[in-house]
């Protein structure tokens, strides 16, 4: 059968055929370009491989007899650098057939003889290009597999929600991004974020509505579905979520993040061309993600105060445990604050307990506002809280305490008396970088040391908020009081033993 002359359709596959004939590397060459496929040419060796060096090639079409460097010596080198690029040998004479134990020591996939005719060379290019779309499939499997592996640990990791969900809709943008277009250059405004992609990530609220919770691009700072999507966008997140599998139209992909048959949320990403190859290695990556979800939602409602939103006592006692051996070891101070509403039962006797529940969730809003990341806010029952400053001294202490008064003030309840300002008590213990000289200290220091400060920390802030209660509330009151413990205590000692 005669082949068409006509130019076929771009395949979008590289092919490099070396030759130290220019007229065969000619007209070979048009038989091959005529296919479809981006040839590129090069007449010896060193040039073929400053090209396998630099440029993407699926297949190499290499002259096994060439002077200076013939093919094997070619291949030796390509190998050293690139162990997957699909090499076909040439021959000229059937006396210059390779032996068959070069094809495997050097991973070459076969050998044509030229006199053949470019019929068969065309079949050992089909066959040439189709090993390495495999391998190269094969290939970024790998690369993912190890990829998703890197990454679950951090996934894994305690760390509030919304981290751990911005850190998902990055790690699977990048992700595909990287799939994809490992030769594309990613333009310098897109630089700051790496991403190729806008999109979000939604997760099942009580009423098991879809709640935007991180979002990118051109989704940033939406809130809600409706401001997102298009009706046929909308259309392929209610595909995925009935029938919880991956949807895919028109550059869009609709990912649901499942832990077995249960549905914790969606990752919707538009704008990924050819996303199609990575779908096996996306759902491994989103089964790892939806179980992180899972754990951290688990996490949360073990730790936080439902009604408020901040840390229940048993955690926050934990947390400040964890933070005087971190103050004790670095030498840092370290502060507690404790508050207890003035008049709490005032709102509720008049306004209801409603009212008074309303005012408790606003006092942990206040309460949140008026600390920085990494200061911890915790209910320590009915109307105390507390907040532990990490590396933050008397005055530090004071600032808080002054600011969240402030922020508390804002908050009025309505009751049948008229407006009412919330107010509080507030005490603040501060425990300053200790004296000890580090060398005398024991090793390990017993745990029953930390057990002792923290409670000696504890009873200083209370107290201090009892100053600042019976000076007629609404104030801040530090106590200037409190040590860390002296190691000689006999009751460290006897818990010790
Ligand atoms: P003081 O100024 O001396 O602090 O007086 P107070 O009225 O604030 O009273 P106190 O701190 O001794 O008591 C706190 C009250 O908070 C007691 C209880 O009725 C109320 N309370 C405790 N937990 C809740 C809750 O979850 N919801 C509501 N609405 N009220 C609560
Ligand atoms: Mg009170």
């Amino acid at each position: 059968m005669a082949r068409k002359t006509a130019t076929r359709r771009a395949t979008g596959r590289t092919i490099l055929l070396v030759d130290d004939n220019p007229e065969y590397l000619e007209a070979t060459g048009r038989v091959i370009e005529r296919e479809g496929h981006n040839l590129l040419r090069a007449k010896d060796g060193p040039e073929a491989l400053e090209i396998l060096r630099t440029q993407h090639v699926d297949l190499c079409l290499l002259d096994f007899v060439m002077p200076g460097m013939n093919g094997e010596e070619v291949v030796v080198q390509l190998r050293k650098f690139d162990p997957l690029v699909q090499v076909i040998l040439q021959t000229g004479y059937a006396s210059e057939q390779p032996p068959r134990e070069l094809l495997q020591r050097l991973d070459i996939q076969g050998y044509f003889d030229k006199s053949e005719g470019p019929e068969r060379l065309l079949l050992w290019t089909d066959v040439g290009l189709k090993a390495a779309a495999a391998v190269q499939t094969l290939s970024r499997g790998r690369q993912g597999l190890r990829y998703i592996l890197d990454v679950t640990p951090e996934l894994h990791k305690i760390q509030p929600l919304e981290h751990l969900l911005q850190g998902i809709l990055m790690q699977i943008s990048a992700f595909i991004g990287a799939g994809n277009s490992f030769v594309a250059v990613i333009p310098e405004n897109r630089k700051d974020h790496g991403l190729t992609a806008s999109g979000f990530v939604a997760i099942l609220d009580e009423e098991m509505g879809l709640e935007i919770k991180a979002s990118t691009g051109t989704f940033a700072d939406k809130r809600t579905l409706t401001d997102c999507l298009s009706p046929s966008g909308m259309e392929l997140v209610k595909r995925a979520i009935s029938a919880i599998e991956i949807q895919r139209e028109e550059g869009i992909t609709v990912l649901p993040l499942r832990v077995g048959e249960h549905l914790v949320g969606v990752v919707y990403l538009d704008g990924i061309a050819n996303g199609e190859k990575d779908t096996e290695l996306l759902l491994v990556f989103a089964n790892q993600a939806a179980v992180a979800i899972q754990n951290s939602q688990l996490y949360e409602m073990a730790t936080l105060d439902p009604m408020t939103g901040v840390y229940v006592r048993r955690f926050f006692e934990q947390w400040l445990l964890r933070e005087l051996r971190n103050a004790f070891r670095n030498h840092r101070p370290i502060a507690l604050i404790m508050m207890d509403l003035d008049k709490f039962k005032r709102i509720n006797d008049t306004a209801g307990h409603l009212v008074g529940d309303q005012a408790l969730i606003a006092t942990g809003e206040a309460l949140h506002e008026a600390v920085r990341s990494g200061d911890i806010v915790g209910r320590f029952g009915g109307d105390e809280f507390a907040i532990l400053l990490p590396q933050t001294d008397a005055d530090g202490a004071r600032r808080v305490g002054d600011r969240a008064l402030e922020l508390l003030k804002k908050n009025k309840v309505t009751t049948p008396d008229g407006e009412l300002a919330l107010a509080g008590s507030i005490g603040c213990a501060v425990l300053h970088p200790h004296a000890f000289d580090d060398n005398s200290l024991p090793r390990p220091i017993p745990p029953a040391y930390f057990q002792r400060n923290l409670k000696a920390l504890l009873k200083c802030a209370d107290e201090a908020m009892y100053v600042a209660k019976n000076a007629g509330g609404s104030r801040v009151h530090v106590a200037t009081n409190l040590e860390w413990a002296s190691f000689e205590d006999e009751a460290v000692k006897r818990k010790e033993d």
